[in-house]
């Protein structure tokens, strides 16, 4: 479903994506690890065209994402074409970025409604189906603020499936969260994962990419340096940088 190819990506004349390869297949789980300033924010970023891509290119599905070809060049999409691409993929931060003075359920139903143009009951109805799914069925008419971070996390995630994405992108999703509250939010995302959802998680909780990745990628330096089961990156790193990084977080 997802293919980069030798994505190059720099800020200015620092070179922080060095030749990105990866294959994600239709309802796979790949949790992305490594190092802090490896690149793992930008390249997520790089698919869902927050950021440009200096070359190589990311599919989706059968499409070039931000860039298409044009003769032998590659030119970036126009506009409507990065909106329409960017729509198939929800993204999940650190920051929830709730609308503060909107509910539960509006915060769900904005994207629908207002970018989709779904009508404002059938929004309502899906997006109540989908914060009990999440596990908020009674906090619909909470603000965020009356909300818990794991809370606010989850409907963070239902608003993102709101849009019914091909792909989910979630970074570091947990990592603002109190310790106690961390297990609901990986709860709800092992059971999306559970229902055939292609996702790509960037995280440092090895539990989960163990329990819930069917890959496991290890980025380092701008490079995917390792992929592999879960068993086999975590458990029988081959490479030295893995081995380190991992006896630092285990
Ligand atoms: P972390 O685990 O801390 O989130 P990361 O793997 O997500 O790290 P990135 O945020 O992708 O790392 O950053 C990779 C490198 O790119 C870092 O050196 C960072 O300073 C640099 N960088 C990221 N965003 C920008 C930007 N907008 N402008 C300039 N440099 C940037
Ligand atoms: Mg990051």
């Amino acid at each position: 479903l997802v293919r980069a190819e030798a994505v190059h990506k720099y800020f200015g004349d620092h070179h922080v994506l060095k030749g990105v390869d990866l294959d994600i297949a239709p309802g796979e789980v790949l949790c992305l690890l490594g190092p802090s300033g490896s690149g793992k924010s930008t390249f997520l970023r790089c698919i869902n065209h927050l950021e440009t891509i200096h070359s190589g290119q990311i599919w989706l599905g059968d499409e070039t994402i931000g860039y298409r070809l044009q003769g032998t060049r590659l030119v970036e999409r126009p506009e409507r074409e990065i909106i329409r691409q960017r729509r198939s993929m929800g993204m999940v931060f650190q920051r929830f970025n709730l609308f503060p003075h909107r509910t539960a359920l509006e915060n769900v139903i904005e994207g629908p409604v207002q970018v989709k143009g779904e009508n404002s009951r059938s929004a309502k109805e899906r997006g109540t189906l989908l914060l009990e799914r999440v596990g908020l069925g009674d906090k619909l008419h909470a603000y965020p603020r009356q909300l818990s971070g794991g809370q606010q996390q989850r409907v963070a995630i239902a608003r993102a499936l709101a849009m019914e994405p091909e792909l989910m992108l979630f970074d570091e999703p947990t990592s603002a969260l109190d310790p106690e509250l961390v297990g609901e939010v990986l709860t709800v995302m092992k059971d999306l994962a559970a229902t055939g959802l292609t996702m790509i998680v960037v995280t440092h909780e090895i539990g989960f990419a163990r329990e819930v990745a069917d890959r496991v990628a290890f980025m380092d330096g701008g490079r995917i340096v390792e992929t592999g089961t879960p068993a086999e990156v975590l458990d029988a790193p081959r490479h030295d940088r893995t081995k380190a990084f991992l006896s630092r977080v285990l």
